[in-house]
């Protein structure tokens, strides 16, 4: 027997006619003689039903199936009986009257049930993880993430863009995290990396006269998997030559928009909106503002003058602000968790942080006389605060009081499960700051990569005040999640050495680094800039998934491991004579 169909297509239409199907065994009843069966397969559900009355051998055969057997059955179709169709399946007013059945395959006892509903700890998941992929959700997860991809690489070659593979074995590119290291058996001592990004191929692209690439390129960084990351990733890589900001945006929001359309049926609105970093930082506290909720950051400084706090007067005598939150709803929090929010303003480095609440018409805080009534009323006012509301004020330096106050915005968005004003919100955030400074190392790093181009009118402050430099970078930033960044990149050999010495690499490092990326750039480089935009994630939020583990077929742990596979694992002697390595202790 040969399959004749898959389930979504076994309807009305078919009644009286035969079907030869295959699948899984989802479910199994027996019912006053007859057994009924669901059975599975990648589109969803049919019911096949064994009467012991038409065929005594082939019942006998369907009482011996079990959860998860694999079967491929003939039968005809026909109406269900009256009052039992089941609408939440394509199937569902019809079902198969079984006339043959051959089983293809038995399953064994099952770590855990295939339904939707039962929680399943994760280390079973993944050690099991083709059973987890049977489960409808898991497999739709991969089915849109199939979908997205397909998405952006049809748009992309409709805009003229080549696909180019990179190399995996290559070279280190600095994208701030650890290297994988390979090590090459044919060169003994030295050592592949895998590439953290395709950077610097898709630049090299540019440079041999590509003018419009893209990849759907794995990437790798040795990474604490603190956060919902995973040792590798996919990535959306593009790259163009002769373009500015705005033709990398169009491009991206095309390739938006097609992907939103193929996994959610809608595209947001045309073009996103744009936002600079200063301003998200000012009015957000982040340079990954999620602007689904309001809840603006405000300076009351200016309320100084009618308050007797002295905390607060003297910090504005001291250049520093005064910074306002307004929570809805936030009077509710109880004396226990405002500690809380104190103690984490203590830890993040602030001096502290004062809590008022708005009850009726008059205010509750442990400082309620020293702020005063009309420091207080005008606090409200310009929190658009009341009744039932909380008021969370630091006094601090600008930048580190409004990116504190950024991270409790956050905080209590989830305390207090604000409703978004949109589902989804996309914003480029712009003019990224150049460098920051590494007190550590006590050096300048690069805020996205070494080879962005700096804001050409900021050019003269490189050496003079890094600090002070804006680059032509950019991120787009979804719900508040950072789900791809890019720039304009230098493309001259002068710039790029600069840029290379203010970073702190002295004259060996950058020619064996980067020496053939500067040779490059002095064989005619053409003006170039690009993007990434991490699929993972992006599957993840359009699939509704809490983690990008839900949408990576094979993923990882937290400890960066296979538990299906046991991957990493010991090699033999021999491997590691042949690489001329050595395990010390
Ligand atoms: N290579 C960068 C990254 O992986 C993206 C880019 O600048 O195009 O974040």
């Amino acid at each position: 027997m040969k399959r004749s169909q898959t389930s979504s297509t076994v309807d009305r239409s078919l009644i009286g006619q035969e079907v030869i199907l295959c699948g899984w065994v989802n479910s199994r009843r027996d019912h006053g003689g007859l057994i009924f069966i669901d059975l599975r397969d990648r589109e969803g559900l049919v019911q096949a039903v064994f009467n012991p009355e038409t065929d005594a051998d082939l019942h006998a055969q369907a009482h011996g199936l079990r959860n998860e057997f694999v079967v491929c059955l003939r039968g005809t179709v026909r109406p269900r009986p009256e009052g039992t169709e089941n609408p939440r399946i394509a199937s569902g007013e019809v079902e198969v009257a079984v006339l043959e059945m051959e089983i293809l395959n038995a399953c064994a006892p099952l770590p855990f049930e295939i339904t939707e509903d039962k929680e399943v700890g994760e280390d079973v998941r993944l050690a099991y993880r083709y059973l987890d992929l049977r489960r409808p959700r898991m497999r739709n997860n991969i089915i849109t993430r199939s979908r997205i991809f397909q998405a952006c690489r049809e748009v992309l070659y409709e805009l003229g863009f080549v696909d180019v593979e990179t190399p995996i074995l290559t070279k280190s590119t600095p994208e701030g995290a650890r290297d994988y290291l390979v090590p090459s058996r044919l060169n003994p001592g030295l050592f592949y990396a895998l590439p953290q990004s395709p950077q610097l191929f898709k630049q090299l692209l540019m440079v041999s006269g590509l003018e419009r690439y893209f990849q759907v390129a794995k990437c790798f960084r040795d990474e604490d998997l603190r956060r919902d990351r995973q040792p590798e990733f996919t990535q959306l890589d593009l790259e163009m030559s002769f373009i500015d900001e705005d033709d990398i945006f169009s491009v991206s929001e095309q390739v938006m928009a097609r992907m939103f359309q193929a996994a959610r049926g809608f595209v947001p609105e045309l073009p996103f909106p744009r936002m600079s970093y200063e301003e998200a930082v000012r009015r957000f506290g982040s340079d990954k503002p999620d602007l689904r909720f309001g809840m603006e950051i405000i300076d009351l400084s200016q309320l100084s003058a009618v308050t007797n706090f002295q905390v607060f007067k003297s910090a504005v005598a001291a250049d520093r602000v005064i910074l306002g939150l307004g929570v809805k709803g936030g009077a509710e929090l109880s004396l226990k968790e405002l500690d809380e929010l104190i103690e984490f303003a203590k830890t993040s480095g602030l001096k502290g942080l004062v809590w008022v609440k708005v009850a009726g018409a008059d205010f509750q805080s442990p400082v309620r006389k020293h702020l005063g009534d009309e420091f207080l009323r005008g606090c409200a006012e310009r929190l658009g605060c009341s009744e039932g509301d909380l008021m969370l004020l630091v006094a601090e330096q600008p930048r580190s009081g409004r990116l504190f106050l950024g991270q409790l915005r956050i905080k209590m968005i989830e305390r207090m499960r604000l409703e978004p004003r949109q589902e989804f919100s996309l914003v480029w955030i712009t003019d990224f700051p150049m460098f920051h400074y590494n007190d550590e190392e006590q050096r300048w790093d690069s805020e996205h990569h070494p080879f962005t181009a700096p804001r050409e009118e900021d050019i003269p402050l490189l050496e003079s005040d890094p600090g002070k430099v804006r680059s032509r970078a950019y991120d787009l930033v979804i719900n508040g999640n950072e789900i791809g960044s890019g720039s304009i990149r230098i493309h001259q050999r002068a710039l790029q050495e600069r840029i290379f010495k203010i970073l702190g690499l002295n004259p060996e490092d950058i020619e064996s680094k980067f020496g053939f990326l500067l040779k490059a750039f002095s064989f005619g480089a053409p003006p170039h800039g690009g993007a990434a935009y991490g699929l993972d994630r992006l599957t993840a939020l359009l699939t509704g998934s809490g983690s990008i583990r839900e949408v990576i077929p094979f993923p990882k742990t937290q400890k960066a491991y296979c538990p299906l596979t046991s991957a990493p694992s010991e090699v033999s002697s021999r491997q590691l004579e042949e690489l001329n390595l050595t395990i010390t202790e």
